[in-house]
C-alpha cells in the first residue's frame, strides 16, 4: 500500500504551480495567495481570461439553490463574497438580478424533488428571504414580461438575492 501523504501544508515561500487559470485554478491561486503563500504561479495555455475556460462568458448563472447542503453553503458564500469583500465589491462584476427557474406541468418526480430539496438547503443554509412563488404563466410573465410563448401549466420560482 501506497504510504499516506504528508498533512503539514507546505511553507509559505514553497513554489506553488497551479495548472489552468479557469474558475478553479484562479480561485485556488488567489486562495492561496490571500493565505500569505508568496510564490504561487497560474499558467494557462491561453492568455487570461482564457478562451477555453468554462467560465469565459459574462453570461453566468449563480444559485444557491443545490440539492447537496455544502454546495448552497459555498455558494452563498461566494455571492456574499462578490457582493461584500474586496477586492470583489469594488470590480462592481456582480450584478444582482435575480434568478428564475420555470416548471413545466409534467416535470418529472425525481427532478422536482431534486429541486424542492435544492430550496429547502437554501432556506436552511443560505439566504431564502427574496424567494418568490410564482403560480402560473401570468406571475411568471409579470415577473419577467420578455418571456413570451405558451406557459400553460408552468410554475416558476424567482430567488432575487441570485444572479443570472
Ligand atoms: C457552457 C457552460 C456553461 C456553464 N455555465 C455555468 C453557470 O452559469 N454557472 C455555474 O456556476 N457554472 C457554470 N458552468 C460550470 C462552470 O463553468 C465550471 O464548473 C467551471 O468553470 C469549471 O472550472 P475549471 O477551473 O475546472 O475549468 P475551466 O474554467 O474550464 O478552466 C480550465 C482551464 O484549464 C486550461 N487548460 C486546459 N488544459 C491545459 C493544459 N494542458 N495546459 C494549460 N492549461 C490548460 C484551459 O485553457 C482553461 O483555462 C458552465 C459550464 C459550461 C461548459
Amino acid at each position: 500500500m501506497a504510504a499516506p501523504l504528508p498533512h503539514s501544508p507546505p511553507n509559505k515561500d514553497a513554489h506553488v504551480l497551479v495548472v489552468g487559470a479557469g474558475t478553479f485554478g484562479l480561485s485556488s491561486a488567489f486562495h492561496l495567495a490571500s493565505r500569505g503563500y508568496s510564490n504561487v504561479t497560474c499558467i494557462d495555455r491561453w492568455e487570461v481570461p482564457s478562451k477555453s475556460s468554462a467560465g469565459w462568458d459574462i453570461s453566468k448563472i449563480a444559485r444557491t439553490e443545490y440539492a447537496s447542503p455544502i454546495y448552497t453553503r459555498i455558494a452563498h458564500e461566494s455571492l456574499d463574497a462578490w457582493r461584500e469583500s474586496e477586492p470583489f465589491a469594488s470590480a462592481k462584476l456582480f450584478h444582482q438580478t435575480g434568478w428564475l427557474h420555470m416548471k413545466p406541468a409534467d416535470m418529472p418526480q425525481s427532478l422536482l424533488e431534486r429541486f424542492e430539496l435544492g430550496l429547502e438547503n437554501t432556506k436552511r443554509y443560505g439566504d431564502g428571504s427574496q424567494i418568490e412563488y410564482l403560480p402560473d404563466e401570468e406571475a411568471i410573465k409579470s415577473k419577467c414580461p420578455l418571456i413570451s410563448g405558451d406557459l400553460k401549466g408552468w410554475t416558476g420560482i424567482f430567488n432575487g438575492k441570485s444572479q443570472a
